[in-house]
């Protein structure tokens, strides 16, 4: 039996949660797509999860309306947009595919209401903020208040 590592209950068999992500032994073979991917168990249970599919979102907006000065939004405005679970939940993970959980598939992306419309558009203000922070930075700052505006309506 496994312990989820975030909130240490114990997982039992039957509520075991696995995760998909790419195969190691066989990513230097591209041509086999069936075998690209893997099933993993996950060391976290489904309720902190699926707890982190709207938490990881919710932090990464609040910690951008709220960062206090240009460097700290420059960094954040540097990270990827964090659309999917992560293998331990960090930028640097790899995203995962899919959830397992009692026989059925369940989605890894994180709640943000994005369609790709949105995801286009976010993708295209951020490259221009990233653009402005090198050119001026009063200009990024009225941006980030727009941008801040685009984030609040889709969040959930
Ligand atoms: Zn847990």
């Amino acid at each position: 039996m496994r312990t989820c590592i975030i909130c240490y209950t114990t997982i039992y068999p039957q509520d075991e949660v696995e995760i998909l992500l790419p195969n190691p032994s066989i990513i230097h073979k591209p041509n086999n797509i069936l075998g690209r991917y893997k099933w993993f168990p996950s060391n976290y249970c489904f309720t902190c999860l699926e707890m982190c599919k709207s938490h990881i979102w919710k932090t990464y907006i609040h910690n951008l309306e709220n960062a206090h000065c240009n460097t700290i939004t420059r960094d954040i405005l540097n990270i990827p947009i964090p659309l999917w679970l992560t293998d331990n939940m960090t930028i640097n993970g790899r995203p995962i595919k899919a959830l397992y959980y009692r026989g059925q598939m369940i989605s890894s992306k994180l709640y943000t209401n994005m369609n790709d419309f949105d995801y286009y558009h976010l993708q295209e203000k951020i490259k221009k903020m990233q653009m402005e922070f090198q050119n001026g930075i009063q200009k990024a700052i009225h941006d980030r208040e727009n941008i801040t505006t685009i984030f609040q309506n889709m969040a959930i």
